[in-house]
């Protein structure tokens, strides 16, 4: 017979036998097998990945138990950073206080290499890249947002090397050469100080690592950076030059250097607009001498939605000391050349890494937390919404790191006609110069894929935890706000998806063939498992129908850039697919092969929006803008409301 208890401890109401215990995460290496056996399936030199492998392990420990709880501490909203503008004595400082967790981040950073190690290529070879990323994989969860710096200032060591003319791979000499001319090479004093720059850059003592920032984002427009940037630079005696604009957003503002865009202002004081009046700049933050700003006003520190940790600012530039380090007009060709995609696979990983913290602790409370008299780990819907979880850190993941794993291989070849083979992975047939097209196409797909996915896992990782979710004391909210981001910073999702477009139309498709023929070339491994057949047929039939509509539609302009952002979803849910595949067929795990079917067969991988076809009304339009089907107007705009009243502001 069941018996009833009735626990009475103390006197007090408020008094109960339950504490929840709180969710546990171990070392964040060792308890992911699934980044353990995809970097066992990538790496090309196993005897370097054993050496490496130690240094990830340690890492693994360092962010839960010494940058976790400091990472916490950072989330209280006294340790966020403050602007003073003034000294005691009203003269005008600017300063940004930042707490000294935050500082710490900055060591963390430093000494594990997670930027360095990226171009030790003398030590890692093709792999550097590998596991560089890795390592931010496990660093920027436990950040407090110091991976946002991280991105800025890889991207800025990856444009500095192209310009000095330093590990440029093959198939990236012709863009160099045009954008750079050997400028660096013609002036000793540009080369020594980008030179300079660069070391600290790269530098693993904490107290030399020099952090950038990017200042691109002006009040006219962040994505439109051609029409939106005003800042005019105006050339000194000394061949320098002084920049007067105001930037709108400039993240981690405390950074020692930063590379912005202005015009170059010519001897009658007009500027070219548009793209091709844009230069890139090289600005110290700070005078070397007396530490004091270079001319800058910090007008104030953005109040946002999230990254909270992280100074954003709106800063003045007036009369800013910078050195002029692209060909006068190349500023945004040089940029896109190699840095834009340095900086949008750290925002892949950043996205891996919050859907990976989210799951492991939500995984964790499944077995601490009961529900109807037993663990929440042993309930059937809430393991499925888990394994949802997991299947998209695994999607997300297995795409980030194969795409990291070729842009490795692209900056390390040797020649155009290099084999990219790897240790049993598909893309042999890739020379150097498919594969970088290849990631110029899978850069923008990657980075607005894993954001979108990161944004709802995390958004369903918080539910996991019920009011706890909730509640800003765990810190779980933070992880909510901070992959809001995602999708916004380095291009939003559509301007990616105009991107994608770009890049195939650039390539004259050829950048499209590369990749069907990758993915082809997994879906046709050699397999007896029937469930990872299927899981290749669904692919297969999903790169058919890209295929087809592309050949049939891709003249007509206006039909392919209403279903870009499909296109682009289509691509992202096929190429994580195609390394889910070739992972099961690698592994010969039953639960890879599940999980490829799953991701591959369950949602459709392409939602054209085909049921448009034969309407005879542009539905975009009407549904977007509220139109009148009779006057073919928007019902409701300008300034005055239906009774002529000012319609309220924002
Ligand atoms: C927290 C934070 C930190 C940031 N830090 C930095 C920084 O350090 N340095 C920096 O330079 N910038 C920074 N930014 C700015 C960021 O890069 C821009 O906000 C972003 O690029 C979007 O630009 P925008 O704000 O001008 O928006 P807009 O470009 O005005 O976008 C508005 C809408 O228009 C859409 N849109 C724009 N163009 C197209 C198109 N061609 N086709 C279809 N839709 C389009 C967008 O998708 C968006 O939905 C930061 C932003 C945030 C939120």
């Amino acid at each position: 017979m069941p018996t009833r208890s009735t626990k009475h401890i103390g006197a007090s109401p408020y008094s109960t036998s339950h504490f929840q215990d709180s969710p546990r995460f171990g070392n964040q290496y060792l308890e992911d097998s699934f980044l353990q056996q995809s970097l066992r399936r990538l790496v090309t030199d196993e005897t370097t990945f054993a050496k490496y492998e130690p240094q990830l392990e340690q890492l693994g420990d360092r962010v839960v138990y010494e940058m976790w709880p400091l990472s916490k501490q950072l989330n209280v909203p006294e340790n966020q950073p403050r602007l003073m503008q003034y000294d005691a004595w009203g003269k005008r400082i600017d300063d940004i206080a930042t707490h000294a967790a935050w500082k710490h981040m900055h060591v963390a950073a430093a000494t594990e290499g997670v930027v360095a190690d990226g171009y030790n290529v003398k030590e890692f070879g093709r792999d550097a890249r590998l596991f560089q990323f890795t390592k931010l994989l496990l660093y920027a969860p436990s950040s407090g947002l110091y991976s946002c710096p991280l991105a800025m200032t890889d991207g800025a060591v990856r444009y500095l090397k192209l310009a000095l003319g330093e590990d440029v791979s093959p198939v990236e000499e012709s863009a160099v050469k045009a954008n750079f001319q050997d400028m660096f090479k013609k002036d000793p004093s540009l080369e020594a100080e980008a030179r300079r720059v660069l070391a600290h850059l790269l530098s693993k003592d904490a107290n030399e690592f020099y952090t950038s920032g990017q200042w691109m984002t002006e009040r006219g427009g962040g994505s439109d950076v051609a029409q939106g940037t005003e800042t005019i630079a105006r050339k000194q005696p000394d061949g320098s030059y002084a920049l007067y604009g105001y930037k709108w957003f400039t993240s981690a503002t405390e950074a020692d250097v930063s590379l912005t865009l202005a015009r170059i202002e010519s001897e009658d004081g007009t500027v070219e607009e548009g793209s091709s009046g844009l230069s890139c700049f090289l600005v110290n933050v700070r005078n070397s001498g007396t530490k004091e700003l270079n001319n800058i006003r910090v007008h104030r520190l953005k109040n946002k939605l999230g990254t909270k940790q992280l100074p954003t600012a709106e800063m003045e530039l007036c009369g800013t000391k910078a050195r002029l380090v692209s060909q006068p007009g190349r500023g945004v060709a040089s940029i896109t050349t190699g840095m834009v995609n340095v900086t949008r696979i750290h925002n892949s990983v950043g996205a891996c890494a919050n859907i990976r913290r989210i799951t492991c602790l939500a995984r964790d409370y499944s077995h601490r937390r009961r529900v109807f008299g037993s663990p929440l780990s042993e309930n059937r819907l809430h393991l499925k919404t888990l394994a949802q979880l997991e299947l998209n850190y695994r999607a997300c993941l297995a795409f980030t790191l194969d795409t990291v794993s070729i842009m490795g291989r692209v900056e390390t070849a040797r020649n155009k006609t290099d084999i990219l083979g790897g240790s049993g992975v598909a893309g042999s047939i890739l020379s150097a110069e498919s594969a970088s097209l290849l990631v110029r196409i899978l850069t923008p797909v990657l980075k607005a894929f894993t954001a979108k996915v990161s944004i709802a896992s995390v958004s369903e990782g918080l539910e996991m935890f019920g009011g706890q979710g909730y509640i800003e004391d765990t810190g779980l909210p933070t992880f909510y706000r901070d992959a809001q981001v995602l999708s916004i910073w380095e291009g939003t999702t559509n301007v990616l998806s105009h991107d994608t477009l770009r890049v195939l139309a650039k390539s004259r498709f050829e950048a499209y063939t590369v990749f069907e023929k990758l993915v082809r070339e997994r879906c046709t491994m050699p397999t007896t498992n029937p469930v990872i057949k299927a899981a290749m047929d669904s692919v297969l039939a999903a790169l058919d129908t890209i295929t087809s509509f592309l050949k049939a539609n891709f003249a007509k302009a206006h039909t392919v850039e209403a279903v870009a952002r499909d296109l682009l979803m289509a691509l992202g849910r096929i190429g994580s697919g195609s390394c889910l595949i070739e992972h099961a067929v690698w592994s010969g795990n039953v639960v890879d092969a599940a999980s490829a079917k799953r991701w591959c067969c369950d949602t459709p991988l392409v939602a054209f929006l085909e049921s448009d076809r034969d309407v005879k009304v542009d539905l975009d339009r009407a549904l977007a803008l509220d139109l009148d089907p009779i006057s073919g107007s928007p019902r409701f705009h300008g300034n005055v409301d239906a009774r002529g009243k000012e319609r309220a502001k924002l």
